[in-house]
């Protein structure tokens, strides 16, 4: 970050220069340029009570400049005026308190976005200032090569040398300014690393690697309004390890974990472009499959059920066998009006048709 002086120079700067263009759809413009406008005094508070960057941090003064929560706004200002800072702690505990009308991870998730934005914009800001004081600098200095060729009386030389004063200070200026930027510049884009690194992480399951709970409730709404949009197929699998529970009685837990590795690994090879798998619960999984028939799809889940089922698992030190694990699925197909809840209900019915009838079986609606 760079010092307060400096962040002054910088926001006079930016107020002369047009708003970075925000790559929004106009009418949704106001409503960004105002959060726009919160993230910016969000991010100073950040920066003058040397409150640590985390999207938490963003989220409680984010809520404390735009006045969205007035219990919250009423509690920090009583811990200012006493003169204390919220810490790392306090600030999670304020926003759980008062900014849990969404689940926390979430809300982390879309400030998280946000910030992301507002660094964006900062960045494009830094940029168009150190492009006009770089231009300035060099009109000046055509004004000094020109002038003294000209001939000129004595007060176009006095005019001269102020000029030339003009130039060298600005030239300094410049350059202290633009020390100080590119350096904010470099801890904003590090930032933003780190803030997409978060991101990231937040949406993987931390067992298998593969996309978590999250992940997939926000894919799947995407992609059923995509698939009504273009008439496209769009098939929903579940996935549920057979007898699980024994596989950690007999042989422990880390067992079992490695079992859920193996599984969510046999059936991530088999998927491919826009699928998607995700560890929907303990021992079960998801599977998107857009732009999939039934029959398709019955026969890709089939494969991966037949793969799973045909591995030797064997433990590493005694070379003893787990013996045969199987996992029953379940699949429905999107049909007009059905919402994500109605998809994922229909292929939890053939799931649980799949485990009635003797487990390590497909079931899908239409075919069986
Ligand atoms: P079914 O064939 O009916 O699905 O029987 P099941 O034993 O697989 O199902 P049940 O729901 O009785 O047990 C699921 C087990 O999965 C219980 C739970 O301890 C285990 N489990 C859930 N998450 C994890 C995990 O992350 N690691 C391990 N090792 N086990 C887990
Ligand atoms: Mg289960
Ligand atoms: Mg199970």
């Amino acid at each position: 970050m760079v010092e307060s002086a400096k962040t002054d120079k910088m926001s006079t700067a930016a107020k002369k220069e047009t708003p970075p263009k925000l790559g929004v759809p106009a009418n949704d413009e106001l409503e960004f340029r105002e959060a726009y406008a919160y993230a910016g005094e969000a991010f100073q508070l950040i920066d003058r009570y040397k409150t640590p960057p985390f999207p938490s941090t963003f989220a409680l003064w984010y809520a404390y400049v735009s006045k969205a929560n007035e219990s919250l706004v009423t509690t920090v200002d009583h811990m200012l005026q006493k003169g204390s800072v919220p810490s790392p702690y306090e600030i999670n505990e304020l926003c759980k308190a008062h900014l849990a009308d969404r689940e926390a991870e979430e809300a982390q998730q879309d400030i998280g976005r946000e910030f992301q934005q507002e660094l964006a914009g900062v960045l494009s800001l830094i940029q168009e200032s150190v492009n006009s004081s770089d231009k300035f600098a060099a009109a000046l200095d055509q004004i000094e090569e020109v002038l003294p060729d000209a001939g000129a009386p004595d007060r176009v030389q006095l005019l001269l040398t102020r000029l030339m004063h003009e130039n060298q200070r600005m030239v300094a200026q410049t350059h202290d300014l633009n020390v100080g930027l590119r350096e904010s510049q470099k801890q904003i884009e590090k930032l933003n690393r780190e803030l997409e690194d978060v991101r990231h992480q937040s949406m993987r399951d931390a067992l298998t690697g593969i996309a978590n709970r999250r992940a997939f409730d926000s894919r799947i709404d995407n992609e059923i309004q995509q698939a009504e949009a273009t008439g496209n197929s769009l098939c929903l699998a579940l996935a549920d390890i057979d007898s699980f529970k024994r596989v950690n009685d007999t042989f422990g837990h880390r067992v079992g974990d490695e079992v859920l590795r193996i599984f969510a690994s046999v059936i991530s090879e088999n998927i491919k472009g826009q699928d998607l798998v995700a560890r929907y619960g303990g021992e079960e999984f998801a599977i998107i499959l857009p732009r999939t028939e039934m029959a398709s799809a019955f026969s890709l889940i089939d494969k991966i059920r037949e793969e799973f089922f045909s591995k030797e698992l064997i433990l590493r030190n005694s070379g003893k066998t787990l013996g045969k694990i199987s996992a029953s699925f379940g699949i429905s197909a999107l049909e007009p009006g059905l919402s994500a809840r109605d998809l994922i209900e229909h292929a939890d019915r053939k799931l649980y048709e799949a485990k009635n009838c003797g487990r390590n079986q497909v079931r899908a609606e239409g075919i069986n």
